[in-house]
């Protein structure tokens, strides 16, 4: 996951730099972070003329005290790094950047290097290892080769013998900056006399817009003369092209709410209302695409992959289509259907989700077609996409997808009813659901929420159950509540439940139950009986009330839509509970917003 700033240029505050670079790639990871820049300045300590000076510790930027006066310090030349540990627990030592026995080199690194182990063994014992990560071999390694080598040349050689999905930074103590990519991406910032590497382009866009996406099997070496990019098999130089971002540089804040994710719950009705203007056009493509293609898979992770699920009952029950959905790390183990005729539809909100890049590089290897719906324009599954669909949601910054979830399934209800011609039907719904949602998010609605939250405070395990297109609903609130309010929070399909988990019901055990009033009403509310009969605790979501609901919270029926506003209480529910526990929703523990690595 991670991300990566690097900075070298005329102006001679690189670490300042770095860390705001840093700051705006913190959704990336946040277990802890790190800066080393090359020091132009002699002071007592520092003897050296050209120094490599290191800052690194554990937690999220700007809230500890430094421990040295790196900010301070003339320096025009820098890289970065903020973590989510793969290998080696979360202590300063291992958080990046990693040093060179003789401190003359640094590495920043996201992705995990497979065969460390192999790699270290095959070092030289003088080496002295000083963290638990597989990243510090890659430096190790470099410094090695530079017994032969040039610094780049060196980079070059140890970056190929890497096994992985990775992306490195190496700072050389002359001043000099070598990148090297395969799998993660890297985005190139072309200042005037001063050059940007980074994890996105978003913390490029404050200094330059014009950018260069470094490819897979590329690596490119920056300095005071320039970026220059390089072919990692040839070490050949290759033409590149700058490309001119023409975004904005949004400095995402709270505003008037105290978190991020309350905030982007109560974008979603706007969400709606966009979707319905800028997505018209991509459904229709899509559908047409659909209908072209013989199989349409889609692969998603997480709460996109919730979404995917949705939309396949959309599809079969509204437009009678099949798709194929899978969760996106599992498509390899699926892929052997695919052909030249296929249609692989993939939905990220990041655009980067290494377990969605995986399978559609394989898939473009055997020709299939690939369609990116990404909440993030420029990221590497957009650029992907022979098909281009952006979701239009705005910058998500809280880790728990909630406006990015709505817009995905927005977008497959207008797809699904784009397969039918009959898209106006699906306009109509989204208006209703956004009206709805408003509704849901009134203050008396939300005092409501709550009360629930406090009643479910002190559960161990909270069960959500749906029946059809509630199913993914149950899942996706599960989710939520899993990710911010640390709950074990498990969601079934209403009829799976007799098959095991309802052994884990006893007293006071709480179940929330999605009972729209469609064709799973009745059954729904059957496995709601058979859990209260055992003591469950039932926490009805829907239009009707039942006599089996303990709690019950009504969410207006909105016809084939009811799925979007349904979910709103369960985000408003995780919300609380976390706030209730004393936990950041914004960040939760284990997390990072951008999943980039296995
Ligand atoms: N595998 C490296 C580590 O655990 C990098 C992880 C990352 O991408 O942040 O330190």
């Amino acid at each position: 996951m991670c991300g990566i700033f690097g900075y070298t240029g005329t102006k001679k505050t690189a670490a300042n730099r770095v860390l705001k670079g840093l700051k705006t790639l913190e959704y990336r990871g946040y277990d802890s972070w790190g800066v080393a820049v090359v020091s132009d300045q002699k002071t007592e300590s520092r003897k050296a003329d050209k120094e490599i000076l290191v800052e690194k510790q554990v937690g999220k930027i700007g809230n500890s005290v430094l421990k040295s006066d790196i900010l301070n310090l003339k320096s025009n030349t820098g890289i970065g790094h903020t973590r989510w540990a793969t290998h080696g627990g979360v202590t300063d030592t291992n958080a990046h950047p990693h040093l060179s026995c003789d401190s003359s080199l640094a590495i920043v690194h996201n992705g995990i290097v497979e065969n460390f182990q192999k790699l270290k063994k095959g070092l030289n014992k003088s080496h002295n290892f000083k963290s638990d990560t597989d990243t510090e071999v890659i430096v190790h390694l470099i410094e090695d080769e530079m017994k032969n080598k040039g610094f780049s040349e060196a980079v070059r050689s140890t970056f190929n013998k890497l096994d992985g999905l990775n992306a490195i930074a190496a700072l050389s103590s002359s001043g000099e900056i070598v990148v090297a990519k395969n799998g993660s991406p890297i985005v190139l910032g072309v200042g005037s006399g001063e050059y940007f590497l980074s994890s996105d382009a978003t913390a490029i866009i404050p200094h330059t817009k014009k950018v260069i996406f470094l490819e897979d099997g590329q690596f490119a070496i920056l300095n005071k003369k320039g970026i220059s990019v390089y072919s990692l098999a040839s070490g050949k130089k290759v033409k590149t092209e700058v490309q001119i971002l023409d975004w904005k540089a949004v400095e995402s804040t709270t505003g008037k709410f105290p978190h991020f994710m309350i905030k982007e719950i109560f974008e979603q009705p706007k969400v709606l209302r966009n979707a319905i203007i800028s997505l018209e056009k991509p459904a229709i493509d899509m559908a047409a695409s659909i209908k072209e293609a013989r199989g349409t898979f889609f692969i998603a992770s997480g709460t996109a992959f919730h979404a995917c699920l949705a939309g396949t009952y959309l599809f079969s029950k509204i437009a009678h289509h099949h798709v194929n959905t899978a969760v996106a790390s599992e498509f390899n183990y699926l892929e052997d259907f695919l052909t030249k005729q296929s249609l692989i539809i993939a939905l990220s909100q990041s655009g980067e989700t290494i377990d969605v890049v995986e399978p559609l590089n394989r898939a473009a290897k055997k020709g299939a077609k690939i369609a990116a719906v990404v909440n993030s324009l420029g990221s590497t599954i957009y650029r992907m996409g022979s098909i281009k669909v952006l979701l239009g949601a705005g910058p998500e910054i809280a880790v728990a997808s909630t406006k990015a979830y709505v817009a995905k399934v927005a977008f497959l209800m207008l797809v699904t009813y784009a397969l039918i011609g009959r898209i106006e039907e699906a306009k109509k719904l989204l208006i209703k659901s956004a009206k709805e949602i408003e509704r849901l998010l009134r203050k008396e609605n939300i005092s409501e929420i709550k009360k629930i939250a406090k009643t479910l405070a002190k559960s161990e395990h909270i069960y959500t159950i749906g029946r059809g297109v509630s199913y993914p609903t149950a899942l996706e609130s599960a989710l939520k509540m899993k990710e911010v309010s640390y709950i074990h929070t498990e969601g079934l399909a209403g009829g799976e439940l007799k098959h095991g988990a309802i052994a884990l019901i006893s007293k006071g055990t709480p179940c929330i139950v999605y009972a729209p009033d469609d064709e799973t009403f009745e059954s729904i509310i059957s496995n709601a009986t058979e859990i209260k009969s055992r003591g469950g605790l039932i926490i009805g979501v829907g239009p009707k009330n039942s006599e089996s609901f303990d709690h019950w919270v009504p969410v207006k029926d909105v016809g084939e839509a009811s799925l979007i506003p349904m979910v709103v209480p369960a985000q408003l529910l995780a919300y609380f509970l976390a706030l209730g526990k004393g936990w950041d929703p914004d960040k939760p523990r284990n997390l990072a917003k951008s999943v980039t690595v296995k």
